[in-house]
Parts: C-alpha cells; structure tokens; sequence
C-alpha cells in the first residue's frame, strides 16, 4: 500500500497526542452533527460548553425539531453567526419530516439539509459511518499542501477541486474514520500555519515534500486579497421645513448604483476636520473602505445642486436608499 507508512506514523502520533474530546469518542452522527455546527468558526473550549448545553437540552434529533426556533437562537447566544442555529433547527426539522431519524446515512442526504457543506457532509459519513469520504477543513487543507507540496491557492474553486483530487490520493479507505481524526488533529496541533520547530520532530517528515523541498512555511498558498481602498464621502443633508434633496448615483461601475442618496462630494484624501463635528461612520465592503460624514444645513432656501431632487421627507422611505444613507437615517432619528 504506497500510503502505509504515512498512515502508520500519523495513526502513532494520533494515539500519543489526541485530545479527548467528546464528539470524537462517539459515533452518534446527531451529536456528531451538532458538534461540527458549533465549532464552525468557534474555538473547542467555548464550543464545548455550548455542544454539551445542547446536547443535554435536546439529546436527540427529534426533541431538536420540536424545539421553538426562539428556544434554539436563545441557546446560541454568544455563538454569533446566528444563519447557523436558524439551519441546524431547520436541518432537525427535515431530517424528521423525511424519517431519516436519527440521521441521514446517505452522503448525499446529508449533504441536502441546510447548513451542511462538504466539509460537515464528509466529517459526519466518516466519523459516524467510517464511510470513505474526505472532511477537508483549514487545518486539513494545510496538511496535504505541505505533505505534497502543492503551491497552488486553496480558496478557489479550481485549487478545492485540485486539493479534493490530492487528499482522495491520501485517504485511507480501510479507515476514513480514523484518517480523518488523525489528520484534522495533526494539522491542529502539529503541522500549524507557524511551524518553529515543529518540523524536526515530526513522525511524517520523511513523507513531507513541502520539507524536503523547504517550502513548508510558505504553505499553503490563499488567492490573492483585494486591496481595500479607502474612500473619504461627505454628505450634506439640506433641510428646509420639511423638504430635503437627495440624488440617484448614477455610475454603473460604483457602488450602490441607482440607489438615492444625499448629495455628496468625493475627496481622493481624508478630508480636513469640521466643526462642530458632522455624523461620521466608517463603512467596509469586500473592496473598499467608506468613510463618511454627514453634515446637516438648514437652509432658508435650496441650493442648485445638478442631478438633486426635491422631496418630502415623509418621500424618503419611497426611494431604494444607499445602506450608508439608511444607517445615517437611523442614527438622526436616534437623536432626534
Ligand atoms: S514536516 Fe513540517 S510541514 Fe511537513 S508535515 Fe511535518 S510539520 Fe508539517
């Protein structure tokens, strides 16, 4: 078998530096299910204790389901990410109405139900059914980039599927189970993004091209960040009695294209300081970072700006506004 003695060495390091934890010492896909959910963007000491809180509130699927939805959300308080808790009440709910209890064994079935990606799909076929599949998460990904060197970025559809063909090289269909612990935690707790020494003691290095090739701290490889451009917008909000003037952004390559808003002036630089201080925010997309000012004027009489209409401010909430002119709105009515 050419993957023996990674699969040996990697199965010794499990045995010696796994860490107990109560979703590995079990093969319950519920509360194997439950567990993947939580720890979606949580760390295991703060995931624990909620895992345990709801896998003793509702120890099975079927008493998940009933829960209220309200119940469910009160629960993850503190989790964040709430679509999380919404999905996994929502997946309950499914996995009952369509007799799958106590869980769907069917890599597909599993992958169906709401927020369940490929990651969470192949972690519960393997760690519940020992069925063959890959659970690739970060920890993984950096794994098998080192084990083969693989320089190509992770995070784009065309490096997950090259990732997917190489870890397919890797699995140990006798035991996807236990592969997939193994490998999870090594990449946890040995193979981490900042390696110091950890390479001189690995049980795997023989195997490690990434380290016979010196490439193992520059792996693995993400897609390029976009940089973020800084933006500086001051908006003025003419009032007089209860008229204002706002503006459709007509520029089809910016943002909020055809969304109303104040009229506002760009400058390529951080703007010098007014006082008495304006209603400022600082807005952040994929791409751009927004810094805006919102300075009110009560006017006698209407300024002549181009592209500006003239509307009630009763109108306003007729008009697709800008989210950074909803949240201005929101704080002046909070004032006011
Ligand atoms: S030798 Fe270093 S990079 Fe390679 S698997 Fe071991 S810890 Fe990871």
């Amino acid at each position: 078998m050419p993957n023996s003695l990674l699969y040996s060495h990697l199965y010794a390091w499990y045995e010696a530096n796994r860490r107990v934890l109560p979703w590995r010492e079990t093969s319950d896909p519920y509360a194997i299910w439950l567990s993947e959910i939580i720890l979606q963007q949580t760390r295991v000491a703060q995931g624990m204790e909620y895992y345990m809180r709801f896998i003793a509130r509702w120890p099975r699927v079927e008493d998940l389901a009933a829960a209220d939805e309200a119940e469910v959300l009160r629960e993850w308080q503190g989790l964040g990410y709430y679509s999380r808790a919404r999905n996994l009440h929502k997946a309950a709910q499914t996995v009952v109405t369509n007799g799958w209890s106590p869980f769907p064994a069917r890599f597909e079935d599993i992958r169906s139900l709401p927020g369940i990606g490929d990651y969470t799909a192949g972690a519960i076929a393997s760690f519940a059914y020992n069925q063959p599949y890959p659970a690739m998460d970060g920890n993984v990904y950096r794994v098998v980039a080192r084990l083969l060197d693989i320089d190509e970025p992770f995070d784009t559809s065309a490096g997950k599927k090259h990732f997917h063909q190489a870890i397919d090289t890797l699995l140990d269909r006798e035991n996807p189970r236990l592969f997939n612990s193994a490998i999870m935690e090594f990449g946890a707790l040995q193979c981490t993004p900042s390696l110091g020494d950890a390479c001189l003691t690995c049980p795997l290095q023989a195997q490690c091209l990434a380290y016979a090739h010196g490439t193992a701290e520059l792996l693995p490889v993400r897609k390029p960040r976009p940089k973020v451009r800084d933006r500086w917008f001051t908006y003025h909000i003419y009032t007089k009695g209860d008229e204002t003037l706002i503006r459709r952004r007509e520029n089809p390559k910016d943002i909020w294209y055809h969304l109303y808003e104040f009229p506002c002036e760009e400058s390529p630089e951080e703007p010098l300081a007014i006082s008495p201080s304006p209603l400022a925010f600082t807005h952040v997309l994929s791409h751009q970072r927004l810094h805006a000012r919102f300075i009110v004027h009560r006017v006698q009489k209407m300024p002549d700006i181009a592209g500006t209409i003239r509307i009630r401010w009763e109108e306003l909430n007729d008009f697709a506004l800008s989210r950074l002119t909803l949240r201005a709105l929101d704080t002046l009515r909070r004032k006011a």
